[in-house]
């Protein structure tokens, strides 16, 4: 993995916990009051500004960060932040760009490829080349990681503990 260098980065999900978070393992054990008391907590904390850029006055999302242990391929969920919705589509810019209902979305709310990228460079301070060489590098690791299955560890989300 290379060096964190960027204060934005894409952040793709291996392709066989595409589907898994822990918003829907509550909403599946009907404990949706435990991610409304997570939300809850992030405003306290941290402001309703987007965690990564700062941007205020706008729509925050929550996203999962997860860490990977590539040895024994166990996805780790290690914080919960909120983001605004320009830097949250850079993390999962697999889905936005790159699958037919992303990019449909993605049209639908009047922004493009180009925007994401613009957002990417701003909040980074860096050139477009810069962009390209980061999201070829997460593309490989992703790759790389979807060739496995993956255990899921929800840390201190886990709803039995
Ligand atoms: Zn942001
Ligand atoms: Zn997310």
């Amino acid at each position: 993995m290379e060096e964190q260098k960027f204060k934005l980065t894409i952040e793709l999900v291996p392709s066989m916990v595409w589907f898994s978070s822990i918003y829907k393992l509550y909403k599946r054990n009907n404990q949706l009051n435990k991610w409304r008391k997570i939300k809850k907590e992030l405003f306290e904390k941290e402001g309703r500004k987007c965690w990564i850029c700062g941007a205020e006055n706008t729509r925050l999302e929550a996203h999962e960060f997860w860490e990977y242990d590539d040895k024994n391929h166990i996805q780790k969920l290690v914080a919960i932040h909120h983001l605004c919705s320009m830097c949250h589509k850079i993390k999962h810019i697999g889905f936005w760009c790159y699958t037919e209902d992303g990019r449909r979305q993605l049209k639908k709310e009047g922004l493009s490829r180009e925007d994401l990228i613009n957002h990417f460079c701003k909040v980074n301070n860096c050139s477009r080349e810069e962009f390209e060489k980061h999201e070829e590098e997460a593309f490989r690791i992703w790759r790389e990681r979807s060739k496995y299955e993956w255990k899921q560890d929800f840390g201190e989300y886990d709803p039995n503990r």
